[in-house]
């Protein structure tokens, strides 16, 4: 990642720029006095929220860059509400634009969002991100700056900083290559790379008789990619326990859809490209333990899996109306090979499922780029989560909506409901249950709901409800707007929020 440096002067000349985040140069502290001045001034001449790079000859560098986020001025309250992706969208305009090597990053503190300035520098560091692709084709580009300057940071933030961004790396360079780049066995040569050495414990399931036993449905996807040695399946376990007495064990199973052609129910109509961001959600389950490693919780637990699959098409494809038994022995129909994410993932949280009875206090997550849906419900910018009965009851879904509105990477609650669970039921003495319809979520009802009571019933999670004498909160996000646009560069989400919910804090 880039080099950070801290300082405490405004005027050092080890920097080239000072970039100032505000919500208006009058809410700077007096310690900013030279910058206040500056940029009071300015505002005499242009008091639009527009980006400014302003000449200040008390500065070493002469060069003061302001921007407020687009929120500020109307309302005192919105401030930091913006999320690290849109200080990044600014960030970029105006450091990278202006060809600033080593700037200094001033951010204003807010009485009501306290992480503001975490907030701000996260923003900074996600523009600075270079993609793994360029760092190994094009060493001249390695890096867009020569240093990053963090104004008024103590080292124990800069460690939180420094253990979040490069968990967002590791995401964003597997989530962000391309498929042939981060197809599934290279994926795993890069995961058992960079844990190597560390306190996290690494697996990787490549044989197919193994993993033919172990997960039926998603080796159904793997079917068409199995006779292309380099698109292989592969499932990547990753374990990390915290020193101390374990009180909460996380238990991760993340979509790695390396391509995702749609199978024999192809996208056709251009809607394919941009398919190999269909593994965010192993990246997230990846880069979380990047994180982890870093922070080394106490009385943490965590239980990772990547389900990395390549759903190609071809003569050994799986095909719509095919009878597959899941793990857990219930038997599906398929209805549309395009619904591979909740394949891939079903019979993990089945073995997960499986494993958390021997854990303490276990909590199961699914974290995939599953629906279109999700954006048409929420926007681009959302994780949704949606939780089962027990999870509700231990208010997951809150604790992840609220590390997320204090921290800039923002969750939507959504609900199960009767209709998710009918929606899948065997609709005949064949089948107990039916994979999907054959519309695209986005003309379905309830289309990012309904593929978590798909999960919860085809692993067998439906048997530790509220009611069961074994409850298993389960919680499902669906990160298909959250996880970034195609094109660019992934977000990270929802990493940020995930580390405040349930890494950070810890004692
Ligand atoms: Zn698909």
């Amino acid at each position: 990642m880039v080099k950070l440096a801290i300082s405490n002067n405004v005027t050092d000349a080890g920097f080239d720029g000072v970039v100032v985040v505000t919500n208006g140069p009058e809410s700077l502290s007096p310690k900013f006095e030279l910058l206040k001045s500056a940029l009071i001034d300015y505002k005499k001449i242009d008091d639009s929220d527009e980006v400014a790079v302003i000449v200040c000859d008390k500065l070493p560098s002469k060069r003061l860059e302001q921007f407020k986020n687009e929120e500020s001025t109307k309302t005192t309250v919105n401030y930091y509400r913006l999320s690290f992706k849109s200080v990044d969208v600014l960030w970029y305009y105006i450091a990278l634009s202006s060809g600033c090597q080593s700037p200094l990053l001033v951010c204003s503190t807010h009485d009501l969002y306290p992480l503001a300035v975490r907030v701000a520098c996260l923003g900074a560091l996600h523009a600075l991100y270079t993609p793994l692709e360029i760092r190994e084709d094009l060493p001249s580009k390695k890096t867009k700056v020569n240093q990053l300057g963090l104004f008024g940071i103590d080292d124990a933030e800069l460690k939180i900083l420094q253990a979040i961004e490069t968990g967002r790396i590791v995401y964003r360079d597997i989530g962000g290559s391309d498929p042939e780049r981060m197809a599934a066995p290279r994926v795993a040569d890069y995961v058992v790379d960079i844990f190597t050495g560390t306190c996290i414990k690494v697996e990787v399931i490549s044989e197919l008789a193994i993993l033919e036993k172990k997960y039926p449905l998603l080796v159904a996807v793997n079917r068409a990619a199995r006779n292309v040695k380099r698109h292989n399946a592969r499932v990547i376990r990753l374990e990390y326990e915290g020193e101390g007495p374990i009180k909460q064990t996380l238990m991760l199973v993340g979509k790695g859809v390396t391509y995702d052609t749609g199978g024999a129910d192809i996208k056709a109509g251009g809607v394919m490209a941009g398919m190999h961001r269909d593994k965010c959600g192993a990246a997230f389950v990846a880069g979380l333990f990047q994180t982890l490693s870093i922070l080394k919780p106490k009385g943490l637990k965590v239980i990772g899996a990547m389900s990395m699959v390549r759903n190609s098409v071809g003569s050994e494809c799986y095909v719509a109306d095919e009878l597959i038994v899941s793990r857990a022995g219930v038997r599906i129909r398929i209805g549309n090979t395009d619904a591979e994410g909740r394949m891939a993932m079903s019979d993990v949280v089945c073995e997960m499922k499986e494993l958390a009875v021997g854990e303490v206090n276990p909590c199961l997550f699914t974290i995939a780029t599953l629906t279109g849906h999700v954006i048409r419900a929420y926007g681009a910018n959302y994780t949704a989560v949606v939780s089962n009965h027990p999870a509700v009851s231990s208010k997951v879904s809150q604790t992840l909506f609220e590390a997320g509105e204090k921290s800039g990477d923002p969750f939507e609650i959504s609900t199960l409901r009767r209709e998710d669970f009918a929606l899948h039921k065997g609709k005949s003495e064949y089948e107990d249950l039916i994979q999907s319809n054959n519309k695209p979520s986005t003309l379905t009802d309830r289309g990012h709901q309904t593929p978590a009571a798909f999960i919860i019933m085809a692993s067998g999670l439906d048997k530790h409800g509220r009611d069961s004498s074994a409850p298993l909160p389960y919680a499902h996000l669906d990160i298909a707007g959250s996880s970034g646009p195609f094109p660019g560069v992934p977000t990270g989400s929802p990493i940020v929020a995930f580390t405040h919910a349930y890494v950070l804090d810890r004692k």
